[in-house]
C-alpha cells in the first residue's frame, strides 16, 4: 500500500523504528511490533545508519514487515556513501519484496568520514529525481520545522524544501515540541505554492539526557516551559509521564491545527507511543 495514497484517504498514524544491532536488540524490536500492530498503523518505517552503515539491517527489516503483509513498511534510504548502483541494487531488491515507500534523504557522514563510500548524489533532491525516474513508488521527503542546521537561512531551507516537496508525495518532519513550528512551516510553503501533506514527527521525552543530545544534532529547540518542567525530576517514570502527557497535547493541537496525520518516532520501545495512541482516542 502507497502511503501517497493512504494520506488521500485520510490521516495517517505511523510509528518508526531502527534496525537491531543485537540478538537482544532485535528481540525487542520484535516484540514492540507485536504490540504496536494491533492499533492498525497506517504504516511503519525503518530508518538507515548514517552513510548506509545499517544498509543490510535496514533492508531485512523492511523487507520482512513487507513479507509478512501486516503493516506496510517504509524505508528510508540517504545519499550519502551511494553510488547510482548501490541505490539501484537496494531498491531492485525493495521492489522485488513488494516495498512501496521510500523517505529519501540527503543523509549525514557517519561519525568516521572515512567509513562512507563516494556519493553519486548530493542532496535529497537528486535522490527524489532518481526515484521518479527509474522506481514507481511512493516518495517521502524530510523537513525541519525549526530549519536544517546546515542551511544558512530560512529562506535557503524554505526554498529547497518546497523544490524537493514538488517532486515527492509528502514530507516528514523531525520532532519539535510547540505546533507552531508546523503551523509556520506549511503556512511558508503554502506561500511557496507547495500543498502536499506535511505529516509531523512526535519524539515522546523518555530519557532527559537522550533528548537534549538528540535536539542538538537535529536542530530542535527544547522550550524553556519544557526543559522547567523536566529540570526538578529525578525518576525515569516521572520523566516518561510528563513526556507522554506533553506528547498527546502535542499530537492533539497537530491535529486539531489540520496535520494529515501523527508519525512517533519509538526507539523501538512501544509503551509511551501506546499511552499517547490511548490517551488520543486512536486506533485499536
Ligand atoms: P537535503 O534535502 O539534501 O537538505 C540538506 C541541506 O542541504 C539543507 O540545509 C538544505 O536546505 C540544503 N540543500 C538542499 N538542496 C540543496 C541545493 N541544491 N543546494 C544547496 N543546498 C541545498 N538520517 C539518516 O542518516 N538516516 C535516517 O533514517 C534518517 N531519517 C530521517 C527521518 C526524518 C523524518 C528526518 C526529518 C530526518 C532523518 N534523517 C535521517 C536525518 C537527515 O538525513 C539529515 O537531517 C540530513 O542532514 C539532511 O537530510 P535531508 O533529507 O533534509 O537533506
Amino acid at each position: 500500500m502507497r502511503i501517497a495514497e493512504l494520506l488521500a484517504r485520510g490521516r495517517t498514524f505511523s510509528f518508526e523504528f531502527f534496525p537491531p544491532k543485537t540478538d537482544e536488540a532485535q528481540a525487542q524490536l520484535a516484540n514492540t511490533i507485536t504490540e504496536l500492530a494491533p492499533l492498525k498503523p497506517s504504516f511503519f518505517s525503518v530508518t538507515y545508519g548514517a552513510g548506509g552503515s545499517t544498509r543490510t539491517r535496514t533492508r531485512d527489516v523492511v523487507v520482512e514487515l513487507a513479507r509478512s503483509g501486516v503493516v506496510p513498511p517504509m524505508a528510508h534510504l540517504t545519499c550519502v556513501g551511494h553510488t547510482r548502483d548501490d541505490i539501484n541494487l537496494l531498491l531492485g531488491e525493495y521492489k522485488a519484496a513488494g516495498v512501496e515507500n521510500i523517505l529519501a534523504l540527503g543523509g549525514d557522514l557517519p561519525s568516521d568520514p572515512s567509513l562512507a563510500g563516494p556519493s553519486d548524489f548530493h542532496h535529497a533532491l537528486d535522490l527524489v529525481e532518481h526515484l521518479r525516474e527509474h522506481f514507481d513508488m511512493s516518495i517521502g521527503v524530510a523537513a525541519h520545522p525549526e530549519v536544517h542546521p546546515r542551511s544558512p537561512s530560512r529562506e535557503s531551507d524554505r526554498y529547497h524544501l518546497a523544490e524537493k516537496l514538488r517532486r515527492a508525495d509528502f514530507a516528514m518532519t523531525q520532532f519539535f515540541f510547540e505546533v507552531q513550528h508546523y503551523e509556520r512551516l506549511r503556512d511558508e510553503l503554502a506561500a511557496l505554492g507547495v500543498h502536499k501533506p506535511i505529516v509531523p514527527g512526535i519524539m515522546p521525552v523518555t530519557n532527559k539526557g537522550q533528548i537534549v543530545k538528540m535536539a542538538q544534532m537535529s536542530g530542535a529547540a527544547i522550550p524553556q516551559w519544557l526543559s522547567d518542567r523536566l529540570a526538578p525530576l529525578e525518576d525515569a517514570a516521572d520523566v516518561r509521564r510528563v513526556g507522554v502527557e506533553v506528547a498527546t497535547t502535542l499530537g492533539a493541537d497537530l491535529l486539531a491545527a489540520g496535520a494529515p496525520g501523527l508519525h512517533f518516532y519509538t526507539l523501538n520501545r512501544s509503551t509511551a507511543t501506546r499511552e499517547i495512541y490511548a490517551n488520543l482516542g486512536l486506533g485499536g
